[in-house]
Formats: structure tokens, C-alpha cells, sequence
């Protein structure tokens, strides 16, 4: 092993063992079956742009995505309609709001961005059902390649997010009174339900956050998932708003395009260089991972990764 990527390792390894013992956060409870979740799980993965995978705790136990998908849901609307079709129906505004605030952009009707759950609907919406295939399908296929994997929806979850989603209904009915959008998101709200389903593993999410890095293609496979414009604008927006009301502080400190979501999942992206994923369940007010967030943070500022960074 290289000293790099021996510096890699030993820098994951000591992030962990220093913040396992964090117990401020709990698991979330509002989908009543994340809160059966293990809080003391704690992994952390980095895949390199060779598909070198360096990782460390629990990496392969599986938890869904949430909404850690929204990016590459994002990613498969643009493919299908590009920039400019897309930002007709949502925004690419940092909000400065929760992930399930109940706003639109006055005067529009538009979501604020994508990485929120009314953006996040919006676009689920945009995708489209083809001759034979189903639009959570095409969803589904596309959230695999980027991780290099067929991916399955944890059924259970899927039900307790159907149980509990009325915030979100009420959102796509919402969305639905505002505006002129061509497609319909009260529909499309269920097929974000089983987006957010999706379950995945840390090394899962650090391949499809190394995807993006990577201009789109993965690099565990060589799979050319999204063209590279696409995956440099959902970067874009991650590092804009992929952390909801923190994003601001998050890029100020860590410097990394981000996203995260209530299951304890927590992507980071260092463009040209590598996909980095955190897991852990313990989440702060704002959803987000408490360990992921500081153990992210440190491995920044240890190996230097911050973008605005000029060594
Ligand atoms: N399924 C969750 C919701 O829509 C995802 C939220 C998140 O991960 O931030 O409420």
C-alpha cells in the first residue's frame, strides 16, 4: 500500500475509533421504523477515482437511502430534460429551510432546489414513465449503476414512510395548486416514498458519491452512469444546498459538496478525487448524521480536502 493510501486508511480508522463514542442525536423516529435502527452502527468508506475502496465499522450494513437519493434522482431529470427544463420546475436556491419546510418560491410556485423534499418531489415527478418501464423502475436502475450494484427497496420502511407521509402529500398538493407544472406530483409522491426506500450500504453510497466525482462514470465499473455536465451541476447544487439549513456552514468548514439524509446516511464528494460516505444513525435537529458530520469534517480538514483549499 502506498503512503497515501495508507494515510487514507489510518485517518478513517482513527475518525472512527475518536467519535464512536459520541452519543449526542437519536436515530429518527417520525418514520416509526428508522427508529429500530442501531444508533451505535458507524461506518465510514472512500472510494478513489482507480475504485480503490478504503473503509473502516459497519460497511456493509444495509439502511435506506432517504434523502441521500434526491442528487441522483436530480441527475436522472436532467439527463432526461436537461438544465434549463429542469429549472423551469425547481430552483437551485439555497433555501436556508428545514428539509420538509412547507415553501415555495413566491410568484413561481417552484421549489427552492432539488435537495429539499418539495424539490425532491418535483423531480421524481419529472421523470417519466416509459413504453415499459415504470418510472420507479428507471429510478431504481439508475440509483444501481451509480453504485455499481442491483439495489432493493426495504419493504418495510417503504410501508412506514407511506404510513407517516402526509407532510409530504401535503407538499405535492401543494406544489399542485401553485404552479403550471406539466406533470403531476401528488402521484409522483409515493414513487419518492420508495426512492427514499432504496437500501444501500456506506460502500454503496461512497461508490455512487465516487460516480459523481468522477465525472459521471463509476469507477468501480467503468459504467457511464450520467454525462459529466450532468454530474458537475448536481454537485453544484450539493454543495449549494445538499445540507439544507447548514449548507452554508458545511461548505464554509468542510468544503465538500455533501448530502444527507435521516437514516444516518451522509455522502461527500471531492471532484477528480473521490466519493466519501459516513453511516451512522445518531442524527442532529437538522436530520443529519451527528458522527458523519463531525467525522466528515475532521477527514477535511486531516487530509486537506477542502475545495477553496490551495495547498
Ligand atoms: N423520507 C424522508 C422524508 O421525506 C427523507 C428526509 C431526509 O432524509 O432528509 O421525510
Amino acid at each position: 500500500m502506498s503512503s497515501a493510501a495508507g494515510a487514507v486508511t489510518d485517518a478513517l480508522r482513527e475518525l472512527r475509533t475518536r467519535f464512536a463514542g459520541v452519543r449526542d442525536g437519536e436515530p429518527a423516529d417520525y418514520i416509526p421504523q428508522l427508529a429500530m435502527a442501531d444508533p451505535e452502527a458507524f461506518g465510514l468508506a472512500l472510494i478513489s477515482m482507480d475504485g480503490h475502496r478504503y473503509s473502516t465499522g459497519e460497511v456493509d450494513v444495509p439502511f435506506t437511502m432517504q434523502s441521500v437519493s434526491k442528487p441522483f434522482v436530480y441527475a436522472l431529470a436532467l439527463c432526461e430534460l436537461g438544465l434549463d427544463g429542469v429549472s423551469r420546475w425547481v430552483n437551485a436556491e439555497p433555501s436556508g429551510e428545514a428539509y420538509n419546510a412547507i415553501s415555495l418560491e413566491p410568484g413561481t410556485g417552484r421549489p427552492d432546489n432539488a435537495m429539499v423534499n418539495a424539490g425532491a418531489i418535483v423531480t421524481t415527478a419529472l421523470v417519466p414513465d416509459t413504453a415499459d418501464t415504470p418510472r420507479f423502475d428507471r429510478i431504481l436502475d439508475c440509483l444501481s449503476r451509480f453504485a455499481g450494484r442491483q439495489l432493493d427497496v426495504d419493504e418495510a420502511v417503504y410501508a412506514s414512510e407511506v404510513a407517516t407521509g402526509d407532510r409530504n402529500r401535503a407538499l405535492a398538493y401543494l406544489i399542485r395548486s401553485a404552479g403550471p407544472l406539466p406533470v403531476d406530483p401528488v402521484g409522483a409522491v409515493e414513487t419518492y416514498f420508495r426512492q427514499c426506500a432504496v437500501r444501500v450500504t456506506t460502500l454503496d453510497l461512497a461508490a455512487m458519491a465516487a460516480t459523481l466525482a468522477n465525472g459521471g462514470v463509476n469507477p468501480l465499473n467503468g459504467d457511464v452512469v450520467v454525462e459529466e455536465p450532468v454530474a458537475a451541476q448536481v454537485l453544484a447544487v450539493m454543495a449549494t444546498c445538499g445540507m439544507y439549513d447548514t449548507s452554508g456552514d458545511w461548505l464554509l468548514r468542510v468544503g465538500l459538496p455533501a448530502k444527507s439524509g435521516v437514516s444516518g446516511g451522509l455522502i461527500a464528494a471531492g471532484p477528480a478525487r473521490f466519493g466519501l460516505a459516513a453511516y451512522s444513525p445518531r442524527l442532529d435537529p437538522t436530520g443529519t448524521s451527528v458522527r458523519g458530520r463531525i467525522a466528515l469534517g475532521a477527514l477535511s480538514e486531516r487530509l486537506g480536502l477542502h475545495l477553496m483549499h490551495n495547498p
